[in-house]
């Protein structure tokens, strides 16, 4: 089966066991720049269908666990290729279904086809330890196996790059996997599974339920048959998960929210700090994880900052996510957009000082537009505590560096920290005390490499961290075995 995307008519449906099933009920994924289009029609599992996944994902470990690095390499590496040679086209679906302007969905689709290769090499990297035993004539060895069946949980934000950085160690390192994409964006999904579908995995190996988190994600959740869980959402979803799972002693990783400091201080190039501040905080709609939503700025540098950063928020082009022009597309979906809207008039209640935007757009297509937003916050406003996960972000005034670190730190959150400074002492400073697992230098707070660790503290992350070689922290349990020589 070859289908290219734009061919994609109706009826995307489960891939179980090797074989695409049809479900009982059908959904429609819409296009938040023109709802008046419909992506495609897809399959929507129950938790029978959810259960038939994991059960075929279970009998299919026993043979994919002990197969060799070299076929687990190849699959990988073919999958990554193919998502790398249509990231034009798949980059065009993921526009469409989610709304990321169209360059950007081209680097989501083009980053899941290198992380597949990345992991693809790391299948024939797995290593070991051996080591002398304390007593004599003994030898150890200490080697790393698969857990077993993963479940896989992922939001609709990035609907390529998440299920790829899980997906790809899951399988490399000999694991079996069923994937439950976002219900905004089944056909991303499904378009990353029909890759996979034709690649040289064995029926089984990897499944696709799509539907809903009530029913497909709590069935992965519940199963004593799945291992382990790898999940990305909201804080209140990860913390009804990590309860469930861990009460049957199922492995579990979480990635939540974030509420991301990006700290100015007075030295920092101004252009410089500004262009940060607009990628980090909207740019893909300001829905990512480690968007900077809190900008925290030196007292001195403070209204010169929200001058310069209003100009460029009334420049920004909002609008339909494939037109050229295009800098910020619409968000997400309808929900999302009515949960921006809630934290504006949050933010005017308690006092928050508005700056610019927040305003519902009308655009020739109708989709679901705002201008991106930006308050004067106090740092017990909810606007400065709590993920809005839209183009939303607010400003807070610090004394000085020591009250800029504290308030960069005052959070429950800590996903990635960010500063702009032309000192390299209070740089240095910042990167060894932000309380964060990821911290950026003059950089925005989103955008990372896939080649590395990702994830964080506190609030943001439970278990081992993604991506990178330190993926088979989750992925793989440690054997420690003895042997008389
Ligand atoms: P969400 O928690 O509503 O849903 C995430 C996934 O969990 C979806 O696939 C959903 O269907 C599923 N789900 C829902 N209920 C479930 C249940 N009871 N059992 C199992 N699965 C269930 O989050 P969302 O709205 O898709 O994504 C937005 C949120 O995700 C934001 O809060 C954002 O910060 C967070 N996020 C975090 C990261 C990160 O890496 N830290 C990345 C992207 C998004």
């Amino acid at each position: 089966m070859d289908l290219k995307v734009h061919e994609l008519k109706q009826n995307a449906r489960q891939y179980i066991n090797g074989r695409w099933e049809t479900s009982g009920t059908t959904g429609i994924s819409q296009n938040p720049s023109d709802t008046r289009e419909a992506v495609a029609e897809y399959a929507r599992a129950d938790r029978s269908q959810a259960e038939l996944a994991i059960r075929a994902a279970a009998e299919a470990l026993p043979q994919w666990s002990h197969s060799g690095p070299q076929r687990r390499a190849d699959a990988l590496d073919q999958i990554g290729s193919e998502l790398l040679a249509r990231r034009d086209e798949l980059g065009n679906l993921l526009a469409r279904e989610e709304g990321k302007t169209l360059p950007e969905a081209i680097g989501e689709v083009a980053r899941a086809g290198n992380i597949f290769k990345f992991f693809a090499g790391e299948a024939l990297r797995i290593a070991g330890e051996t080591m002398a035993s304390v007593r004599p004539g003994i030898q150890v060895d200490v080697t790393r196996e698969p857990i077993g069946v993963v479940g896989l949980i992922a939001p609709w934000n990035f609907p390529f790059a998440i299920p790829a950085w899980k997906i790809a160690p899951a399988l490399a390192y000999g694991n079996t996997v069923v994937f439950k994409p976002a219900e905004s964006v089944p056909i991303c999904g499904w378009a990353l599974a029909e890759i996979i579908s034709r690649s040289t995995l064995p029926a089984g190996v990897f499944n696709l339920v799509m539907g809903s988190g009530r029913e497909v994600g709590q069935a992965f959740v519940d199963s004593p048959l799945v291992d382990a869980l790898s999940f990305t959402g909201s804080v209140a979803t990860g913390e009804r998960i990590l309860q469930t799972a861990s009460a049957r002693r199922a492995k579990v990783q979480l990635e939540m929210g974030g509420k991301n400091p990006l700290v100015v201080l007075a030295d920092a190039d101004l252009d410089q700090a500004v262009e940060c501040a607009v990628q980090g905080a909207y740019y893909s709609t300001g829905q990512r994880c480690t968007a900077s939503s809190r900008l925290i700025v030196e007292a001195s540098i403070h209204d010169a900052f929200v001058a310069r950063l209003r100009n460029r928020l009334v420049a920004l082009k909002v609008g339909h996510a494939l037109d050229r022009d295009t800098q910020m597309g619409p968000v997400a979906d309808r929900a999302q957009l009515e949960q921006n809207q809630s934290y504006l008039e949050i933010a005017r209640n308690e006092g928050a000082e508005h700056v610019w935007g927040g305003e519902l757009l009308e655009r020739p297509t109708p989709g679901h537009y705002m201008s991106p937003a930006l308050f004067l916050a106090k740092p017990e406003h909810r606007i400065a505590r709590e993920e809005v996960f839209g183009p939303v972000a607010c400003v807070l005034r610090a004394d000085d560096y020591e009250h800029a670190l504290a308030l960069a730190n005052d959070t429950e959150f800590g996903l990635c920290a960010g500063i702009c400074t032309t000192s390299l002492k209070q740089a240095t400073h910042f990167k060894r005390h932000a309380q964060a697992g990821m911290v950026m230098v003059n950089l925005p707070t989103a955008g990372v490499d896939y080649h590395v660790p990702f994830g964080g503290r506190k609030g943001s992350s439970h278990g081992p961290r993604e991506q990178g070689r330190y993926a088979a922290e989750f992925y793989t349990t440690v054997k420690t075995g003895y042997t008389l020589a």
